[in-house]
């Protein structure tokens, strides 16, 4: 443990050493290595999601892929073990949102509705959130047959062998489509419009697959449901308005992801889709001294392993930072 025996680094003159933005798996792998490196971390661990901390992965039930648990584990009872690693090594968690940060001047401020606190390092990780379509039921449905995570979810048993649909018609949508033909019988791509936007390369993967069926003009209106199991879609065909059912046992979206950077806004640079931009290989934003980790970074990978695997290479840098302007 490299990081164990570092100096104990207390927060001096009001200023603390690090601030941690977000408590999804980056931000309390941060916080957990940040604490053992004795930086004394201040944690906003945000409830936006769900109205607990914890992240996206408290809106799923089975973890599958997370080494270390070979029967699997549930969501909320991962990222509760994450949280209490975290505050077993001293991290101080506030369970707030944090409505405004400045980074323009030093030391830095984030700033919630309950307290101010300026800080010399920022590690960010308030991750991203999978865009829904809205439909009526479905609330009811999300995650006992509603995914937005082929990886996540396409080997589950109520997904392996059954008839599927994907919403969506780029990247996304046809990278779950092909994910998925691994493990479903068969699997519908719906596509709004007449075209998919996915790169050509894609496409042709999509068509020449047999156990694929792309549906064009088609939208998905709501689930259909038998004694609470999705037994079925309406859908209807934007052509010529009309209603029709689809026999499938899941619906997975792929109409992408919104990161949440509203707040860093003029702050750090952003992409054109608003992901924040880190010099390769790194987890350093284009201010020194601030970090962004996790799915915020990431609109590759998006798993909870990559995210705190970031999560850690943030932390240490931030004691690489601080160790270098003492
Ligand atoms: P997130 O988990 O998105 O957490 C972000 C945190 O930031 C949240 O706590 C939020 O409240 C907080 N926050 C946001 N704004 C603020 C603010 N202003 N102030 C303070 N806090 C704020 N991955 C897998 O590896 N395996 C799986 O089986 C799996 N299943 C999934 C199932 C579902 C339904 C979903 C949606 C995702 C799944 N994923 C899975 C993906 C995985 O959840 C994400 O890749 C991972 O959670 C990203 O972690 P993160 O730390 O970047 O951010």
């Amino acid at each position: 443990a490299t990081e164990e025996g570092a100096p104990a680094t207390v927060p001096v003159g009001g200023v603390e050493n690090l601030v941690i933005i977000g408590s999804g798996p980056a931000g309390y792998t941060a916080a957990i290595y940040a604490a053992r490196a004795n930086l004394k971390p201040v944690m906003f661990e945000g409830y936006q999601v769900g109205g607990v901390p914890g992240g996206q992965l408290m809106t799923t039930t089975e973890v599958e892929n997370f080494p270390g648990f070979p029967d699997g584990i549930t969501g909320p009872d991962l990222m509760d073990r994450m949280r209490k690693q975290a505050e077993r090594w001293g991290a101080e968690l506030k369970t707030e949102d944090v409505e405004f940060i400045d980074v323009k001047s030093r030391p830095f401020t984030v700033r919630s509705s309950e307290r101010e606190v300026k800080c010399h390092s920022i590690i960010i990780a308030t991750g991203a959130t999978a865009k829904r379509l809205g439909l009526p039921r479905e609330h009811e449905f999300w995650s006992r047959g509603i995914s937005a995570c082929a990886i996540c979810d396409g080997a589950s048993p109520i997904f392996k062998g059954q008839e599927l649909a994907v919403v969506g018609g780029g990247d996304t949508a046809t990278e779950e489509t092909l994910y998925l033909t691994k493990y479903a019988r068969h699997v519908h791509l719906l596509v709004q419009r007449d075209k998919l936007r996915a790169s050509k390369a894609m496409q042709d993967r999509v068509f020449n697959n047999p156990n694929v069926t792309v549906h064009f003009n088609t939208e998905a209106i709501d689930v259909i449901d038998n004694k609470g199991q999705m037994s079925g879609l309406k859908l209807r065909d934007l052509k010529i308005g009309e209603e029709k059912t689809l026999q499938v046992r899941g619906l997975f979206y792929g109409i992408g992801h919104r990161p949440n950077s509203q707040l860093l806004d003029g702050q750090v640079e952003l992409d054109e889709a608003g992901y924040v931009l880190v010099k390769p290989g790194s987890t350093d934003t284009s201010v020194e001294g601030v970090y962004a980790a996790g799915d915020l970074q990431d609109h590759e990978w998006r798993q909870a392993i990559t995210a705190a695997g970031s999560g850690c290479m943030a932390a240490l840098s931030v004691e690489r930072y601080l160790a270098s302007n003492n």
